[in-house]
């Protein structure tokens, strides 16, 4: 799972290439499942 940064839209699952958040559109999304907050950045 992920999360989105900007408007917390949890998202099951990223196509790589097409990292976007289906709600707002950002491109920065959080691990939900990782214990430590790591971010991920689309290129
Ligand atoms: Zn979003």
């Amino acid at each position: 799972m992920y999360k989105c940064l900007q408007c917390g839209k949890e998202v099951s699952s990223l196509i790589t290439g097409t990292i976007r958040c289906p709600g707002c559109g950002f491109k920065v999304f959080a691990k939900t499942r990782d214990p430590v907050a790591k971010t991920v950045k689309a290129l």
